[in-house]
């Protein structure tokens, strides 16, 4: 444990998190470091975020809490995506619209599918730092930075250069991006009454648009039939919760944000496993000893007040380094990027040490091998996991593991690898008696040409037609449908 010793018996055994504390991870080595120059710039913004309020309450935290443990019990469907690099010029009102109705459009077609909730969180509002594999790269034939995010510098050449005054930058355009979302569902942008009104903008696919028009229809009429027989009154049907979150990456960001709260009344504490035992009395002098495990439960705890959830990449959770140490002490329901390169012993580690309490759907896994290893690598893990005790969240990211160049040496990725480690995803889990929670998706709401195939069936010639990320590559609209009508036909058959 790189001799940082946690409390208690270690992490394995239930240990509190007594040592920790928000800034606790600058003891520990640390991967995708950054090297600020002007350390008073640093200093200031990160005063400036320290004094802020916070975005999301730990009300709202606790809510996805209880709605991610539903999932981790096959009890509702996790849905969540947005852009893999989420640019400060994306807080705007066309570009937030048309990932919400997209988002919403998807959940609608999963509920027809699973027959189950869709709990949706979206890869927005925070999503502005970025793991590379290289500091440096080759543009041009020139050797400049890479580009690490908005929230540490700019895309364009000349801004390369890592911008302390971005830390603050970041956090009111992800505090204006929520507030349009949380205004845009109080107006009734997700009112069940109306999803055709979600319009399907560029889908123009007439059989796509067919199939989308069975589903509304099918619920309308659910709908109408409730209003008959009065059961739509509760007033349940006009809005639903989006949640927000992003890699926790950039620790000192993450760490300014980190606020000591009450914990809400209604956090659901029967799904904590305890170790409660009678109380025990002290042979000396006959009180009561104090004993941690018959403490009253804390009624304070950390929350990190940026998003309702995060995740630590596939390249920074290595069990003894700064990024697991940090997200071990926070309350919020916590992602860990699962690859082909995790050990089954990095993986009950790192489920003991951040969630020693073993508390049901904290944590959830997202796996990410790649359509030729799912079938190797899956089940080991889920039988790994089962072996620990915990319940987690299996989440399938069929993204990041099914990445590849054109010979132009454009990134893409084929929707056919995409849906294959998804429908692997599926059946192995089936398989093994466990069951897929969710999905991990990088999309877009617009008509953008960053994937190959889907019945649009686009070519590695046609990339170039509008290729605008920055980063990886996204399903556009079309292709996030097709694929969430595809996983709900094999939830579904
Ligand atoms: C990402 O989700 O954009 C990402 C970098 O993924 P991973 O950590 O799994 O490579
Ligand atoms: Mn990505």
């Amino acid at each position: 444990m790189n001799g940082h010793q946690r409390d208690g018996a270690g992490a394995a055994n239930g240990a509190s998190t007594s040592e920790w504390s928000p800034s606790s991870w600058r003891t520990r080595p640390i991967k995708q470091q950054v090297i600020y120059e002007d350390h008073s710039a640093v200093n200031k913004a990160l005063t400036k975020l320290k004094h802020v309020p916070p975005i999301v309450t730990a009300t709202e935290i606790w809510k996805l809490r209880r709605a991610l443990a539903e999932v981790a019990q096959g009890k509702a469907f996790l849905l969540q995506g947005g852009d893999c690099a989420e640019l400060f010029d994306y807080c705007n009102d066309n570009a937030i619209d048309s990932k919400i109705k997209l988002l919403l459009q998807m959940s609608l077609v999963l509920i027809w599918g699973g027959n189950k909730p869709v709990v949706r969180i979206a890869r927005m509002a925070g999503q502005y730092a970025k793991p590379r594999s290289s500091p440096m790269e080759t543009v041009d034939g020139k050797q400049v930075p890479s580009f690490r995010g908005d929230i540490l510098n700019g895309y364009p050449l000349d801004q390369r250069d890592i911008d302390p005054d971005r830390l603050v930058q970041a956090y009111f355009h992800s505090a204006a991006t929520l507030n349009y979302v949380r205004a845009e569902l109080a107006s009734g942008i997700a009112d069940l009454h109306k999803p055709m009104e979600w319009h399907l903008g560029h889908v123009g696919d007439p059989e796509l648009q067919r199939k989308y028009s069975t589903i509304v229809d099918s619920i309308s009429e659910s709908l109408r039939f409730m209003r008959t027989v009065g059961a739509d009154t509760a007033g349940q049907l006009e809005t639903v919760d989006l949640f927000t979150s992003h890699e926790g990456l950039l620790l000192e960001y993450e760490e300014s944000l980190t606020r000591k709260l009450k914990h809400p009344s209604n956090r659901n504490v029967p799904l904590i496993m305890k170790t409660a035992s009678a109380p025990k009395v002290s042979p000396l002098t006959g009180g009561a000893m104090t004993d941690k495990s018959i403490q009253e439960p804390e009624t304070t705890g950390y929350y990190n007040t940026s998003a309702h959830f995060l995740w630590v990449g596939d390249r920074t959770r290595q069990p003894d380094h700064a990024h697991i140490e940090y997200f071990r002490g926070i309350e919020n329901p916590v992602g860990i990027k699962v690859g082909p390169t995790t050990s089954t012993a990095d993986l009950t580690e790192l489920l003991d040490i951040v969630n020693p309490r073993k508390e049901v759907g904290k944590v959830t896994l997202i796996t990410r091998y790649g359509e030729g290893k799912v079938d190797e690598l899956l089940p080991q893990h889920i039988e790994a996991v089962r072996k620990t005790g915990h319940t987690v969240v299996w989440q399938c990211d069929p993204m990041h593991g099914n990445t590849r160049s054109t010979t132009s040496g454009i990134k893409t990725r084929s929707f056919a690898s995409i849906f294959s480690e998804l429908a692997s995803a599926l059946r192995i889990h089936k398989e093994c008696g466990s069951f897929l929670g969710g999905v991990h998706l990088e999309l877009t709401g617009d008509a953008v040409t960053e994937c190959t195939g889907g019945s649009q069936g686009l070519q590695d010639e046609d990339l170039s037609l509008r290729y605008e990320t920055f980063c990886d590559p996204r399903l556009n609209e079309k292709q996030a449908l097709e694929l969430a009508f595809l996983v709900a036909g094999s939830q579904r058959g």
